[in-house]
């Protein structure tokens, strides 16, 4: 049975690598039929904070990555890490080791004059045969792992490839701090084991730690999981992603008006491929996702392609729930969603929204207070001649039926009578309705904006 977990340390916003890890994570489990668990590693005590759990659990509410098992909380299993602890120091495969933090920094100092790797020597390490330095007065040991010092760790990793790391190249991993609390390593390897994972994908930035928890959970006699290591991702620049490259808050996306279903197309495609498909459902991830696909390269973020996704996802919602969605922002921009038949709005403006925010500014010209041309604008397109058949247009268009079909007739006709090309009276309308030159098709945005106000405008003007 196929369990994988999403181990997140909260100390901070939930970022956009770590989406995605929860990403592929969720997809493997839910391709196997396997079961998806969320583990808070909150053993960090100076740097968890609860902001920083909520701020993860939104993020993954928002983009739908609901876990079959948890929310967990590693400080919820000291008890079974200290008894796990214990068990080691009675079977002999750890050790309370009393050098002072200052001795191992001078064993490592000693090794790197050697011109060998900086580590502990082994003083406190029990051989057979060996005698044991006299425990110092007044000071608590920390516990180290006796890892083995012959032969390699091997592991093939599913995205990587086969990894082997040479035991000798380990030392004696600190387990539990001198006031007796479990270090990390050590909290995830009990909870892999006690939560029964199969496949654990994380990002590269753990490859090193992997070795280390393969042979305390062989230690442990405990099943070693399956690992894979994604590359990190970067940024445009090529530099590992960080704030400088913009928003890198899964939440900072969901207020720039992205959706679940686009963050998600577009996290998946990065570093992870199917054929040329870019254009996927959650339902296609989930029945295509395999871990050989997964790149070994690092990706690289690419903000235009996932405004370009997000606009497919715009494009293809249903505009009551578009009309929803906007609402609020449209009232954060002081304008009134109310105003104006807002899904009609949407069905006009989604195909060139790339984002929420982006509709919301668009619905402005129908939702918001009127905004009357610069005067620049003005002089240069309400010359006399275009006054004229504005003026023309407002008289009959106080008769007609008001259907775009019979605005767009109207429009026709004006420009029959006053021998003008369309732009020369569809911008001085646009200017003088709605104070741009930059609109949707005019038919379709006087028919929205209804007669009256367009009258009014008109005659204003
Ligand atoms: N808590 C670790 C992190 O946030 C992840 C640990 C793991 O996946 O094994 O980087």
């Amino acid at each position: 049975h196929v369990r994988t977990r999403f181990a997140p340390s909260p100390t901070g916003f939930l970022h956009l690598g770590g989406a995605r890890t929860a990403l592929f994570s969720w997809a493997f489990a839910r391709h196997y039929g396997g079961t998806f668990i969320l583990r808070i590693e909150d053993t960090d005590l100076e740097r968890s904070t609860p902001e920083a759990v909520q701020a993860i659990l939104d993020g993954m509410a928002w983009l739908g990555l609901t876990p079959d098992e948890g929310p967990f909380y590693q400080m919820q299993h000291m008890d079974r890490y200290r008894a796990v602890l214990g068990s080691m120091l009675a079977a002999g495969t750890a050790y309370p080791c009393y050098s002072s933090p200052e001795e191992v920094e001078s064993m490592r100092e000693a090794a790197k004059a050697r011109g060998a790797k900086p580590r502990y020597d082994g003083t406190w390490r029990p051989e057979i045969g060996k005698t044991l330095p006299a425990i110092p007065a007044d000071r608590k040991p920390v516990i180290r792992f006796k890892n083995p010092q012959e032969g390699a760790t091997a592991w093939l990793d599913l995205v990587k490839g086969p990894i082997s790391i040479d035991n000798g190249e380990l030392d004696d991993l600190i387990i539990a701090r001198p006031d007796g609390t479990p270090t990390y390593n050590f909290c995830v390897v009990v909870d892999d084991w006690d939560m029964r994972i199969s496949h654990v994908l994380r990002g590269d930035d753990h490859v090193n730690n992997t070795p280390r928890q393969i042979n305390i959970l062989r230690a442990l006699g405990a099943p070693v999981p399956q690992y894979g290591h994604v590359p990190m991702i970067l940024g445009p620049d090529g530099e590992k992603l960080s704030k400088r490259h913009g928003a890198v808050s899964v939440m900072d996306y969901h207020r720039e008006g992205y959706l679940p279903e686009g963050m998600i197309n577009y996290l998946a495609r990065l570093g992870w491929s199917h054929g040329n498909d870019e254009i996927f459902s959650r339902e296609q991830l989930v029945e295509w996702f395999d871990p050989q696909h997964l790149s070994k390269s690092a990706a690289q973020w690419d903000p235009k392609k996932l405004n370009w996704v997000n606009a497919h996802y715009i494009k293809q919602s249903d505009n009551e729930s578009l009309a929803h969605s906007i609402s609020e922002r449209i009232k954060a921009r002081g304008g009134d969603p109310e105003a104006i038949n807002l899904v009609e709005v949407v069905q006009l403006l989604k195909d060139r929204a790339e984002t929420l925010e982006q509709l919301a500014d668009a619905a402005m010209l129908f939702c918001g207070p009127f905004k009357s041309a610069e005067p620049d604008l003005i002089a240069q397109h309400l010359t006399a001649s275009a006054r004229a058949a504005l003026k023309d247009f407002a008289q009959q268009a106080a008769k007609i039926d008001w259907t775009k079909d019979a605005i767009a007739a109207l429009i026709k006709t004006v420009l029959a009578t006053h021998e003008l090309k369309m732009p020369q009276l569809a911008i001085p309308l646009r200017v003088a309705v709605a104070g741009t030159t930059q609109t949707p098709a005019i038919d379709a945005v006087l028919t929205l904006l209804g007669r009256e106000v367009v009258l009014s405008r008109l005659n204003g003007s």
